[in-house]
């Protein structure tokens, strides 16, 4: 099989020899993979060896082959695919925190991503999908954003505001206005800005005033401290803050924490999701998939990926999710 394989900071696309199925996994024809962040990031970086060269970990496909018997998911099926692998026996699995695994693995991690024609996954973290299917790859990152409102706690007529207007802080404003709360997004990106203002919500470009929401999520991340002093500037006293942005390994922050005691604001983390979370992700595409789709702004050949990592990379005009089209089949 074709597969864009990891190479030394760079990505060529390679032929792959497929291996055998591994019990209770289906392997999927893969149909489209979006890019994330994460993945950027990893191609511009080296890859510790247990990493495997294949990334991508938000995709659909078609179910090609199965090894185990009683599932509900059936050859052919279309699926959209979890791509965490959480242990099941640790204590923070037993707890229902799978997200939080000490010995988690991933598709696109420690397994073959799909940035690939086939790709193995548990036939357990598969959902089926039908209707217009492109927009499922929005299930991954929109599941994200489920599982960091769910964190956030939030109670009836709350304000929020999310700080970064990538695909996830754009998602997850998209979310929060969709359920009825009051929400403002601020980000750099103009045509990003203007897209959310389509949408309904609110945005501001200027400094914020202190202490004036109920929820501020920081979206952002990276090796800096900008974003995270304003979102705990912007937070009333007694609020909460949510940090999804994904910072970077071993970066220090310098934090006003005086600010969290005098002004009770309480800090949360929130990583990735649990099948919960996913599920209703995809609910969320499946009746919305029409708004859902306008966030897919590229398309490209997964011959293209480097110009697609490009164009991802460089965010010029209206850039959210850049899609790999790889089947051609849809
Ligand atoms: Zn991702
Ligand atoms: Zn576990």
């Amino acid at each position: 099989m074709k597969a864009a394989f990891y190479s030394e900071g760079k990505v060529v696309i390679t032929e792959v020899e497929l291996k055998q199925l591994r019990d209770q996994w289906a392997r999927l024809r893969v149909g489209k993979t979006g890019l994330c962040g994460t993945d950027l990031f990893k191609f511009s970086h080296t890859l510790p060896d247990f990493h495997t060269k294949i990334l991508g970990h938000e995709f659909i496909g078609q179910v090609e082959d199965l090894c185990g018997l009683g599932s509900k998911i059936e050859r052919g099926d279309w699926v959209a695919a979890i791509p965490l692998i959480p242990c099941g026996t640790c204590e923070l699995c037993r707890q229902h925190r799978q997200n939080l695994c000490l010995g988690g693995q991933a598709i696109g991690r420690t397994f073959e991503g799909a940035l690939s024609e086939y790709v193995d996954v548990p036939i357990a973290n598969l959902v089926k999908i039908e209707g217009p299917l492109d927009c499922y790859v929005l299930a991954d990152p929109l599941a994200v954003c489920v599982h960091a409102i769910r964190n956030a706690g939030l109670e009836h007529n709350q304000t929020c505001l999310v700080v970064g207007d990538g695909a996830i802080g754009g998602l997850l404003a998209w979310l929060l206005h969709q359920m009825g709360f009051a929400t403002w997004i601020k980000g750099v990106h103009h045509e990003h800005l203007q897209f959310m203002e389509k949408l309904g919500v609110d945005t501001l470009t200027s400094s914020i005033r202190a202490d004036r929401f109920d929820c501020v999520f920081e979206t952002v991340g990276r090796s800096q401290a900008g974003t995270l002093d304003e979102c705990l500037c912007a937070v009333k006293s007694g609020g909460r803050l949510v940090v999804l942005g994904v910072f970077a390994e071993g970066y220090i922050y310098p934090l006003a924490a005086r600010n969290l005691f005098i002004r009770e604001v309480e800090l949360y983390g929130s990583n990735s999701y649990v099948l919960e979370d996913f599920q209703r992700a995809v609910e969320l595409i499946r009746l919305n998939g029409k708004v859902l789709g306008e966030f897919i702004t590229h398309r490209l050949p997964l011959s293209r990926i480097e110009e697609a990592l490009l164009i991802a990379n460089k965010k010029e005009g209206l850039t959210l999710k850049v899609l790999l089209e790889i089947g051609e089949f849809i």
